[in-house]
């Protein structure tokens, strides 16, 4: 059920904490690229306060997104959800139907989907994938993963339970440590948030990675991440987290406006893709 775009008076991200988003930068200027009028904040909203606030969003003409730690709330919230947030269990991009029903889609899939093809130039192909990292990003990569024709997913969590849990939900299997997980794996992905401070340990050492293994780390920092560069010094092909942050982005704001944004506008709010020249 898609929204009336005209309906849609301003886009709003909700999270807690939240001020560190990169949302609002390539979000508006996607907005201001189209010659759209709404604009995109970030809305820091305590657990205790999300049911009332997303109520009023909803009744004043908003629509959004939200990330941590609202997205399995959200989900509950909804009227309606697609069949991937139902599958993930988890909201990302809401609005309102014409008809007035709270509908939840989960583009963190669609994002990650994205990032593995534009770092591999296609989707993987029967992968065997090492899924460091149990959870609610990791619920979209293994939903990302049933898509991928003879996928195999290894889960490692450091809580173990939470890595069966998930693992006994998408069918995959689990690994006792993060070693284990990237043995034979032709795809490695990071769903923990080890990379975001100075001082954090690699998710796995990069030497341990087999030699045609792709890496996808869905944390982003400026300048990458340390165990993105350290693999990639290793001839391993990587990506962080912001290609898949912008390809979520893009396909929240396909879902609201029924058209693509630009993408070189996103791409250029976040100083640039990796790789490209700057200033692109
Ligand atoms: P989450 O639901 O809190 O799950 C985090 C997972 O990492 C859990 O399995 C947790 O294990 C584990 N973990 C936490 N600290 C750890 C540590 N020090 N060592 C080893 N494992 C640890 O978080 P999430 O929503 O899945 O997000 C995970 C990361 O992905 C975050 O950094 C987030 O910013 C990033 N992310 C990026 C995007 C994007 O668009 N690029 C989208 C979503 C998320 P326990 O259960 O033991 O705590």
């Amino acid at each position: 059920m898609p929204p009336d775009p005209a309906s849609i008076r301003r886009l709003v991200l909700l999270g807690h904490p939240v001020a560190h988003s990169l949302s609002p930068a390539f979000q508006n200027a996607a907005l201001r690229a189209a010659g759209l009028a709404p604009t995109y904040a970030a809305l820091d909203v305590a657990p205790a306060a999300l049911g009332e606030t997303l109520a009023r969003l909803v009744a004043e003409g908003a629509a959004g997104n939200a990330t941590i730690p609202h997205k399995e709330a959200v989900a509950a919230r909804c009227d309606v959800r697609s069949a991937v947030a139902e599958r993930v269990g988890a909201v990302n991009t809401w609005w309102r139907a014409p008809d007035g029903a709270l509908v939840g889609d989960n583009t963190d899939v669609a994002g990650v989907a994205a990032a593995v093809a534009e770092r591999l130039g296609r989707a993987p192909d029967a992968p065997v994938v090492a899924l460091l990292g149990a959870g609610g990003s990791a619920g979209a990569v293994l939903a990302a993963a049933e898509r991928w024709p003879g996928a195999r997913v290894r889960v490692w969590s450091r809580t173990a339970d939470r890595a069966r849990a998930l693992a006994e939900r998408f069918g995959a299997e689990v690994a006792a440590s993060p070693a284990q997980a990237v043995r034979g794996a032709s795809l490695v992905v990071n769903a923990t948030p080890l990379g975001l401070r100075d001082d954090d340990p690699f998710p796995v050492a990069a030497a341990s990675l087999e030699s045609d293994a792709a890496v996808l780390d869905l944390v982003y920092r400026r300048g990458e991440t340390a165990w993105v560069r350290a693999a990639r010094a290793l001839a391993r092909p990587a990506a962080d987290g912001l290609t898949m942050l912008i390809a979520q982005g893009a396909a929240a704001f396909t879902r609201w406006f029924g058209v693509p944004p630009d993408l070189d506008a996103m791409w250029g709010a976040v100083g640039g893709r990796p790789g490209a020249p700057r200033g692109r």
